[in-house]
């Protein structure tokens, strides 16, 4: 008989972070820009104190465990008190992204069947528009005092966040349960077809927060204080609000104040020293601290995922700011984190451009995601650097099934990305490209990816998205859309000839169109769906 092992079993609950963050690291300060205008300060201890009194309230409110709380809000304080006291209580936090369509909204709340919606000051207008289409939910919160309530509205169940709070002692201790109970729920953008809804547990979100602060995933520490520029709506904001809590670092919270200037001075008076988010945020910060001429004082790692993180955007932030990025990669199905670009220990001595070239990568997968690539028929290809295949994944904070969905996503007991990559012998995977976006020419792919990445690094470009395009010969060819840099001038030629000898001739591009700005969808990636629409009629000069 095999000897077990004696030691305690303790559930992994959501709870559990916060009260660590409160006893510990207690006097720590979490920093919002409100949607009000001001500035709010509060710290771990008060942020568990009043989660425990919002605990009690929803109860007040008549919820019972496993019943979904809606919210439609940004970066701030009292979605992370929402964030505690739902998943702590046994109720499920379900995030929704107020940048989707609203009958995109409406249909997610109702497929989750919300009872409760958090919403901010600033997004009250769409709740108030959508509510009676919303037929589960029974209340609505409204994230502020007293003094912000709607003097009118149609709404007969509506609460003041802060009265809700009031009316409690706080008497109330987190509950323990099965760890794998849902703890929230976040639904994916639905580029293609209905949202889904991936359905964390207590458990798989701990172990996430764990992995996520490791010194070469986020490299967390009680001493730093992290911005997630990355929305809270977005796979909750990957994991920092439960990351910080379990180092016990200071927070900055941005909330929906997201241009460059707003978010330099934020980085600059709170002393931000880590941040995330999508590559299409940096731009913005990148140009305006670059037209001020400004640098930062603290501000010392970046970790940038979503979409790929253009090399040229690598090396600005490190050469020119002393940031180092850290490229990232996941998704909503994986919590998100997969895989980070960092460095081994042989690499120590290479000279900064080799060590750049690696970190493009997206990276080595952290301990508890195991990654694989197939090829069409199923095959697992070998790690070279160079066979292409659909990548697969698994681990302890991936799905294995959707919300309200019958069939299992999951091939052969591996969630298939829908991202094609390389991995090297190394262990460090690179996306080619998202499986509908490759460019798929006369029988072989362009990955859209390195052509965007090689305009990218053109100084006159702002923003450059590479689609396909119809061709009669080829089936498809590549089309770059481009921005140009405020008051830049570059011709389509220049462009084009721009590509001489960074990659292979064939891969060329046949044509570039200049736009004014470049579609971004709720998750600022760019919009290829959109793109592909708006250029579908356009005849190439190849044709
Ligand atoms: P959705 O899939 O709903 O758009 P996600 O945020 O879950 O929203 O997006 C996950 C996808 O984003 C990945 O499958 C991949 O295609 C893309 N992605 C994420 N990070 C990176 C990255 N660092 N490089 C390239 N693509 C990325």
């Amino acid at each position: 008989m095999s000897l077990m092992g004696q030691m305690m079993q303790m559930p992994l609950m959501i709870s559990s972070l916060l009260t660590h963050a409160a006893r510990h690291n207690g006097d720590i300060e979490i920093v919002s820009k409100r949607v009000e205008g001001d500035m709010h300060r509060t710290t771990w201890a008060e942020v568990e104190s009043r989660s425990r009194k919002l605990a009690q309230a929803l109860a007040r409110l008549g919820l019972q465990t496993g019943d979904r709380v809606g919210t439609l809000a940004w970066n701030g304080y009292r979605h992370l008190e929402i964030y505690y006291g739902v998943s702590g209580s046994g109720l499920v936090c379900h995030t929704i992204n107020p940048r989707l369509f609203p009958q995109q909204v409406a249909w997610i709340v109702n497929d989750a069947q919300d009872k409760v919606i958090f919403v901010d000051l600033n997004i009250f207008p769409l709740v108030e528009k959508l509510a009676p289409m919303l037929p589960t939910v029974k209340h609505v919160v409204l994230m502020c005092g007293r003094e912000s309530m709607p003097r009118e509205t149609a709404l007969t169940n509506l609460h003041c966040y802060e009265d809700l709070l009031a009316a409690e002692d706080g008497q109330y201790s987190w509950p323990t349960f099965d760890e794998n109970a849902a703890a929230s729920i976040c639904y994916t953008s639905g580029t293609t077809g209905n949202p889904k809804g991936a359905v964390y547990s207590h458990r798989s979100t701990v172990l996430h927060a764990m992995a996520a602060a490791l010194p070469d995933a986020m490299c967390l520490k009680a001493t730093d204080v992290v911005l997630p520029v990355v929305p809270m709506f977005h796979v909750n904001a990957w994991g920092i609000p439960y990351a910080a809590a379990l180092v016990g670092c200071k927070l900055v919270m941005p909330g929906h104040h997201l241009d460059g200037a707003s978010l330099y001075n934020l980085f600059e008076e709170e002393k931000v020293t880590m941040s995330a988010g999508v590559p299409t945020i940096w731009l913005g910060l990148l140009n305006h601290v670059k037209a001020n001429n400004l640098k930062f004082s603290t501000f010392k790692t970046t970790i940038i995922g979503g979409s790929a993180c253009p090399p040229a955007m690598i090396r600005t932030f490190e050469n020119d700011y002393n940031v180092e990025v850290i490229h990232a990669w996941g998704m909503t199905e994986l919590s998100p984190i997969g895989t980070l670009g960092r460095l081994k220990s042989k690499h120590a001595d290479l000279p900064t451009e080799a060590k750049q070239k690696i970190l493009e990568k997206q990276g080595k997968s952290v301990f508890g995601i195991d990654m694989r690539i197939v090829d069409g028929d199923g095959h697992v290809l070998p790690w070279d650097g160079k066979a292409a295949g659909d990548l697969e994944v698994r681990g302890h904070w991936v799905v294995n099934g959707y919300f309200n969905v019958d069939k299992s996503p999951l091939h052969d007991g591996w969630f298939p990305t829908g991202d094609v990559a390389t991995i090297d012998a190394d262990g460090y995977m690179q996306i080619t490209d998202r499986s509908k976006d490759v460019i798929k020419s006369g029988g072989e792919w362009i990955s859209s990816i390195d052509l965007e990445n090689v305009l990218m690094a053109h100084p006159a470009v702002h923003e450059a998205a590479a689609i396909a395009c119809f061709h009669p010969k080829w089936d498809e060819r590549p089309l770059m859309v481009v921005v140009k840099k405020p008051g830049a001038e570059v011709s389509k030629e220049e462009l084009i000839a721009f590509y001489d000898g960074k990659i292979p001739k064939w891969q060329t591009p046949d044509d570039v169109v200049f736009v004014d700005e470049i579609p971004h969808t709720a998750t600022g990636k760019i919009s290829k769906l959109q793109l592909r629409e708006r250029f579908k009629d356009h005849k190439l000069p190849t044709a």
